[in-house]
């Protein structure tokens, strides 16, 4: 499968698509992680990119094109893939068409991840990234304690870390841009058929539920978890059934009230004939 997913910064956009590189088996390509790589080894490209991404603003395209088309080159995503990220405006959106038109691999679906304002603003101030693995939290939402896991790169805690550009006033400035730039993409995949928008509030497990579903994907029903006093009622209810059991044989089923008039009739009859 080839997906976007589109959403605004701090919309589940790099958490969801971790969830489908699990149950898909196919990579996920975030720019934003991309352009972090290339700036945390000093590259050219990272040092070009730097500025934008500090204040928030896009890192220009003919940057991010030669990025994404080389990514798309490698083998991993023969398969398919998520794009997480990209495109971000619509020349980017029209340089993807043509990319994939070439080598015959038309996206298969977008799915655009909708969050209240507030919710963002709130998520983003909680959001920490592993430093090693790459891995997503959010101290409100879902905690590295609540994961129970420790970093599969090093079998350490996660060793959690703030983005740079995740404070306040760097912000204000990716959604002001997002409403300017990336939200036009929403009519223009609308208008090709293409666009699923699903609720992205809630909990992670049922955002990635609505996702699957969007996306056609058959998703395999969970067990709820068993509550204590649901427990309780459970053991309660087990330890009843032989009595009910024994109370449906004819023998111990209480009689009905006809059946109890006929019983009684003989001994009527004989008192009558005594008298
Ligand atoms: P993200 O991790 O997707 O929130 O991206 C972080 C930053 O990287 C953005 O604020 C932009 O400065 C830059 N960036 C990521 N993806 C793109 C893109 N497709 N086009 C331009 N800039 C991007």
């Amino acid at each position: 499968m080839r997906i976007v997913l589109l959403g605004a910064p701090g919309s589940g956009k790099g958490t969801q698509s971790q969830r489908l590189v699990e149950r898909l088996g196919i990579p996920q390509i975030s720019t934003g992680d991309l352009l972090r790589a290339a700036v945390a080894r000093g590259t050219e490209l990272g040092r070009q990119a730097k500025e934008a991404m500090d204040s928030g603003r896009l890192v220009d395209d003919s940057l991010v094109l030669g990025m994404i088309r080389e990514r798309l080159g490698e083998p991993d995503t023969r398969k398919g893939f998520i794009l997480d990220g990209f495109p971000r405006n619509l020349a980017q959106a029209h340089a993807l068409d043509h990319l994939l038109e070439a080598v015959k691999q038309p996206l298969d679906a977008v799915v655009q991840l909708e969050v209240d304002y507030g919710e963002l603003v709130k998520r983003i101030a909680g959001r920490r990234t592993c430093a090693d693995c790459g891995r997503v939290f959010n101290l409100m939402t879902s905690p590295p304690a609540g994961a129970n896991v420790s970093c599969p790169k090093t079998g350490q805690p996660h060793r959690l870390v703030q983005r740079p550009d995740d404070n306040e006033a760097t912000v204000a400035e990716r959604l002001r841009v997002y409403d300017e730039k990336t939200r036009p993409l929403v009519d223009f995949y609308r208008a090709r058929g293409m666009l699923r928008a699903i609720d992205a509030e809630g909990d992670v497990d049922t955002v990635t539920r609505r996702l699957m579903q969007a996306l056609g994907v058959r998703v395999p029903k969970t067990r709820r978890p068993v509550r204590k006093s649901a427990a309780k009622k459970a053991v309660r209810r087990t330890k009843t059934p032989a009595k009910r059991v024994r109370a449906k044989t004819p023998k111990q089923r209480r009689p009905s009230a006809p059946a109890k008039r006929r019983a009684k009739a003989p001994a009527k009859r004989a008192r009558a004939r005594r008298r």
